[in-house]
């Protein structure tokens, strides 16, 4: 049974509980993400031991490679991972060598082998309801950055459209509108009068003003029905993370902590360190961090590792990272807890 409840709402932000296949998640929540069906470097169980239970998958990508064996096993069997699998239907951009294009009618993409598709809405649902999804993300057209109103005017229109036939009842609804305070309401009210589960916010953090993007955040969210779950796509920066949550955010999913990881960037609390570079120095990597990398490995190793290019490198600096997002999100809760 899928459930989520509102606990507490201050200033700070709101406490949730998010319910599905006997598990419940308190929210605010961010998402690991498995873009492909895995959590690049690492495992299921390492994700699990640090504290996550919901992670996100790309239907896109999932469908064009490995769709007859997800299809015959389910996406939680396929991936031996037994917590709960948000799909999101993007991505269309990140297919290389073949730009998707976009009608009335839904996305056009090629498969591996040159033949064209359609995503038309219907079809996107089926194939994430046939894979086994926990919770579906709905089709949209998300305008790549930047854009003019005109075109941005023309997704809101296509994600309204295309919302009808996407409702249901583990699905989440997006809300396009761009940098426009009055698509941004508009895609809302409309979204919100249909029969969704929860609701997205999509299209932002593609390159626009990061105040602009906050400033939508607000405005959107305030829009949305109190007693259903906000998700924003793609805000992953703890900075970011720390501002939305305020204005009743509550799910996260983005690759920028494991992305970053891989690339030699972790965040610490004493701020950012990028790795592999020669000025880094020292015993201790995070002393407020408890995560597996800094209690058994120096920075002075990690360092050396990326240095080196050696791929334990993008391993323990991911887990590094996302044990501190985890503990990031937990600290929120507590200050909205404590509020
Ligand atoms: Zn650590």
């Amino acid at each position: 049974m899928l459930e989520f409840k509102i606990l507490q709402e201050n200033e700070k932000g709101r406490i949730g509980k998010l319910r599905a296949r006997n598990i419940e998640i308190e929210t605010p929540t961010f998402l690991p993400v498995a873009t492909k069906a895995c959590i690049k470097t690492i495992t299921p169980d390492e994700a699990k031991k640090l504290g996550y239970n919901a992670i996100i998958v790309n239907a896109l990508h999932i469908y064009r490679r490995a769709m007859d064996v997800v299809t015959k096993v389910g996406i939680h069997k396929f991936m031996k991972w037994h917590g709960i699998i948000f799909s999101d239907s993007g991505g269309f951009q990140s297919i290389k060598n073949f730009p998707a294009k976009i009608n009335n009618e839904g996305i056009i993409f090629r498969m591996p082998d040159g033949k064209e598709e359609i995503f038309t809405p219907k079809k996107c649902m089926e194939v994430q309801d046939r894979m086994g999804s926990d919770f579906v993300f709905a089709l949209d057209d998300c305008p790549s950055y930047p854009y003019s109103k005109k075109r941005v005017e023309k997704a809101v229109e296509r994600t309204i459209k295309w919302a009808i036939d996407c409702q249901g009842k583990n699905r989440f609804a997006i809300i396009q509108g761009g940098i426009y305070e009055d698509l941004r309401k508009y895609c809302a009210k409309k979204l919100a009068s249909l029969d969704f589960f929860g609701f997205a916010i999509g299209g932002l953090c593609i390159g626009e003003e990061k105040q602009e993007m906050i400033k939508m955040v607000e405005i959107t969210a305030k829009n949305l029905p109190f007693n259903r779950p906000r998700h924003l796509m793609g805000v992953g920066s703890p900075d970011d993370i720390a501002k939305c949550v305020k204005y009743g955010i509550d799910i996260f999913d983005s690759a920028f902590p494991t992305r970053n990881a891989r690339h030699g960037t972790i965040f610490t609390s004493r701020g950012k360190i990028n790795l592999g570079k020669k000025k880094v120095k020292g015993d201790t990597i995070d002393d407020e961090c408890s995560c597996y990398t800094c209690k058994n490995f120096s920075l002075d190793y990690l360092n050396y590792l990326f240095k080196e290019k050696e791929p334990l490198a993008m391993r323990l600096a991911t887990i590094h990272n996302l044990h501190f997002m985890n503990k990031f999100m937990e600290k929120l809760r507590e200050e909205i807890k404590n509020a």
